[in-house]
């Protein structure tokens, strides 16, 4: 049976994401993280909201005195916005606890490979999405290798934003670049229609795998599709020392696995380390969401920054093949646009964005306060999401003109980041 604070825990985030009155309604808590610039954690506060959008944000004492309606009051709850998965692989869903756990890329590989990996349980998936929505995830980007139109169905069918990238792998572009992008029916690309940040909005996307496996002219023409239509774009960069290897001198045993299966017989390895590559195709911009970057090094992490793409980390799934962890502290400082995501269940034990934070914050203890933390996975990547993808636009902060979408942040999270200094 659910404890008493779970269930209403649960009830405060049904009745706060599902309400639909048209007079104003103020939800008080405890605590309040609006995530927008210049705003502190805020104590004793409460959010207004009327027509499934924010009016106003500030103390209770303040925002009783200046509206009118009905106070719903959460009592000890933290408040934060509705958060982001930038980066799972819903396709491989039913590939939980079938994988290796850190044995390395080559075995994690090998253990996929074994499996079906791409057959996808829809009802599964379906139930995942369910999952996150209840725990106030609101945006889901998800990359699909071979159903990606399956998946952006299902996502449009969801109460998610949401982007769905096409994974491109192989050597050389299509005679017509444009089928490298999906078309859904079920999604509106315009945003013209319905509120942003409400069911169902998204864009169906093209990303590249990773620079080994996405040649470097269809990487560049998968980019330029992207850049033509204003999408994001998305690879997995820098992820592990097989692939700096394979980059660099084409001598890998991972490479050898992928030969022995067919898959780039006639590579020729660049001589380049993964970030100079990917800028030197032209690939990163502020519209690309590089992830991973765990083998990254100093003067990676400065053209990545100077380039204003952002980067996804995906610490648990680093973590489950074995693969080291991304330099947090060095790419915070270095001013880069930190995202977070689980990765697909192929390489995680869960979608939950919080789980992830709170992973990461147990293996920084100290490096970053519960507002730092909580922007993982709501204002960085609205920042980056938000200008590219109708559903997210109006996502990542509690302000006037937001979505009212919430989550409530979990005690596991509050615990890891209370040592921390307020904020
Ligand atoms: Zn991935």
């Amino acid at each position: 049976m659910m404890p008493r604070r779970a269930q209403a825990i649960t009830s405060a985030r049904q009745n706060l994401n599902t309400q639909v009155s048209t007079m104003p309604e103020i939800f008080r808590a405890a605590r309040v993280a609006p995530m927008t610039p210049g705003w502190p954690l805020l104590e004793d506060a409460a959010v207004v909201v009327q027509d499934q959008m924010i009016l106003d944000v500030g103390p209770y004492g303040h925002l009783r005195r200046t509206h009118a309606g009905p106070v719903r009051d959460l009592g000890s709850l933290t408040l934060a916005p509705a958060v982001f998965n930038s980066h799972t692989h819903l396709e491989m869903t039913h590939m939980l606890g079938k994988t290796t756990t850190g044995q390395g890329f080559v075995a994690w590989v090998e253990s996929l490979l074994a499996n079906n990996a791409y057959g996808v349980d829809e009802p599964l998936v379906r139930t995942e999405l369910t999952r996150l929505e209840s725990r106030g995830c609101a945006f889901v980007a998800d990359i699909s290798t071979r159903n990606a139109p399956l998946l952006a169905g299902i996502l449009a069918s969801s109460g998610l934003g949401f982007v769905s990238f096409q994974e491109a792998i192989g050597s050389s572009p299509p005679d017509d670049p444009q089928t490298l992008l999906h078309q859904v029916d079920a999604v509106d690309q315009t945003g013209q229609s319905g509120h942003a940040g409400q069911a169902g909005q998204g864009a169906c996307a093209v990303a590249g795998h990773a620079l080994y496996s996405t040649g470097a002219q269809l990487m560049r023409a998968a980019k330029d599709v992207a850049r033509a239509k204003g999408l994001p774009f998305s690879l997995h960069l820098a992820e592990h020392a097989e692939e700096d290897a394979i980059l660099l001198t084409g001598q890998s045993p991972f490479l050898d696995l992928l030969r022995s299966r067919g898959i780039l017989d006639g590579y020729s390895a660049p001589g380049m380390r993964p970030v100079p590559l990917a800028q030197s195709l032209g690939l990163l911009d502020e519209a690309t969401l590089c992830v991973h970057c765990v083998t990254v090094t100093d003067e990676d992490i400065a053209l990545i920054a100077a380039s204003r793409a952002s980067v996804c980390l995906c610490p648990r799934s680093n973590e489950h093949i074995g693969v080291g962890q991304a330099p947090l502290r060095e790419l915070l400082d270095a001013g880069v646009n930190v995202c977070l995501g689980t990765d697909g269940l192929c390489s995680n034990a869960d979608l939950d964005p919080f789980a992830e934070l709170a992973w990461l914050g147990q293996r920084n203890p100290g490096l970053l306060t519960l507002c730092q933390g909580l922007a993982l996975i709501t204002a960085n990547p609205a920042r980056f999401f938000g200008p590219l993808v109708p559903g997210a636009k109006r996502l990542g902060s509690l302000a006037p003109g937001q979505a009212a979408r919430f989550s409530v942040v979990p005690q596991a999270v509050l615990d890891v980041f209370s040592g921390a200094d307020s904020d």
